[in-house]
């Protein structure tokens, strides 16, 4: 028997508005529990809720990057519900009619490029944080995150690895960045994932009930679950043993276990909310939003690759947030040489960044900076290993290149008058070298550079030195 796992990603991401989806308490994370809660998210008798209209755009705007379409006329539903960490005992959230349907997300894999549709994008409240353990092992709630503003992305079950799941979530990650939308970090669960997995027989009608998994806090817990489920199901499926439907919870150390049987929609009593009109979205509201959407990364990555020539996985990295690319484009159009422009950002400068833990909008280093040093490595006043120094230099201090060059006295010798007496002295102190070479032993050559390059304390340009020489030499 063939088999062929299925999965699908339900996706929970926090929307980057000021205030809540309800309510006008602050969003902030981190501040002390239950410090950001008024009535209204807390569902005192009497309170009304009022959609966060910027939540509600961000989440069109979503919508039109995930290449969705948007409904003129969607519904929030009151989905029912024992919620600890919820006061309403319901989550208002969007059922029979989201806001944006029947998208799709573009990810890389080795055959190419997959389309992974999205089947739903909706708009829902947030609710507050269990606190187990602690002072006397109580359980203790956090209201602060109940009622921030949530969307949740829905793809259909068109994933069939951990690893396209994990391009996946990458690819997802970077656009709601990129929009400005969604920090996109898991750690601090503003995004968070639910993959539903099963697996089916190939030309066969065999296949395992649906599993959810919950309790996913990283891309590597949600590759390793999906895994193991994968190869969980696909044993279940071999040995035609039968499964349930149900959802389970990854556990750190490498499994899953069962955590309670699946729910279906029914069982949540989803019904209209009586308490909020329907939204209404006309489509100058549409245009006007689709108006701010920046050029997205595939669409960057392509004219990347087009305008200044560079390998499809130079553009990948060049793209891999909105400011880099934005950085390389400034850096590229000043330098004349793109190539080298994007080896120094995916090299030396990505390193500097990483080890240093400097988010690349408050590195010293400008676009033109860069620029200037690819330029002075260009018209050959520095070596490439001098360069090295002087953007560590430019990374501390902010200098610019031809500032330190000079106040360190490193530019590079590519003056013929001035090598000629140390050429000849080389020439003078290596007979055999010189000899070696005029016999036919081209490698004899690396002595005399060597001797030149320690003479001139390394700042005579290698290039030049290695032309020179050929040239006495064959006199
Ligand atoms: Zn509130
Ligand atoms: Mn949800």
């Amino acid at each position: 028997m063939t088999t062929q796992p299925l999965i699908g990603l339900e996706v929970h991401a926090q929307l980057l508005t000021a205030s809540k989806m309800f309510c006008g308490c602050p969003t902030e994370f981190g501040a002390p529990p239950n410090t950001q809660v008024c009535p209204i998210c807390t569902a005192q008798p009497g309170a009304l809720p009022v959609p966060n209209q910027r939540a509600v755009e961000m989440t069109i705007l979503t919508g039109l990057a995930l290449h969705c379409d948007i409904a003129p006329r969607s519904v929030f539903a009151r989905k029912n519900y024992f919620y600890p960490d919820l006061t309403k005992n319901y989550q208002i959230s969007q059922y029979e009619q989201p806001l944006c349907e029947n998208g799709y997300v573009l990810i890389d894999t080795e055959s190419g490029p997959k389309r992974i549709r999205v089947r739903r994008v909706h708009l829902e409240e947030d609710t507050g944080k269990n606190i187990h353990g602690g002072a006397g092992a109580a359980s203790r709630i956090d209201f602060n995150r109940c009622g921030l503003p949530l969307m949740e992305i829905v793809s259909e079950p068109d994933l069939t690895s951990a690893d396209e799941c994990r391009a996946y979530l990458q690819k997802l990650q970077l656009i709601l960045r990129w929009i400005g939308v969604c920090n996109g970090n898991m750690e601090e669960g503003s995004m968070r994932c639910e993959p539903t997995v099963n697996v089916i027989e190939v030309g066969g009608s065999a296949k395992t009930a649906l599993v959810e998994i919950k309790n996913l806090a990283s891309f590597r817990a949600v590759h390793q679950a999906v895994d193991y489920e994968i190869l969980r199901h696909t044993r279940a499926l071999l040995a035609g043993e039968s499964t349930t439907r149900e959802t389970r919870r990854w556990l750190a150390e490498g499994r899953t276990e069962t955590m309670r049987s699946k729910e279906e929609a029914h069982d949540y009593r989803y019904f209209p909310e009586p308490d909020l009109m329907p939204l209404e979205v006309d489509e100058a509201m549409v245009t006007r939003i689709g108006a701010d959407m920046p050029e997205g990364p595939d669409e960057v990555r392509e004219r990347l690759i087009e305008q200044y020539e560079l390998s499809s996985y130079d553009a990948t990295v060049m793209t891999q947030s909105r400011e880099f690319a934005a950085f390389f484009e400034a850096a590229a159009g000043a330098a004349e040489d793109p190539k080298a422009v994007a080896n120094w950002m995916q090299g030396d400068f990505a390193r500097l960044l990483n080890e240093t833990g400097t988010p690349l909008a408050e590195s010293k280093v400008s676009p033109a900076g860069l620029a200037d040093l690819v330029r002075l490595i260009a018209d050959g006043a520095i070596s490439g290993k001098m360069a090295k120094t002087v953007f560590e230099r430019m990374f501390e201090t902010g200098k610019a290149p031809a500032l330190i060059v000079d106040e360190e006295g490193m530019s590079q010798i590519s003056d013929t008058s001035a090598l000629e007496p140390v050429i000849d002295k080389a020439i003078a102190d290596n007979p055999e070298a010189v000899e070696n070479y005029r016999s036919g032993k081209k490698k004899a050559l690396g002595a005399l550079v060597g001797q030149i390059m320690k003479e001139t304390k390394g700042q005579a340009n290698p290039a030049l030195v290695n032309e020179l020489l050929v040239q006495r030499l064959g006199e």
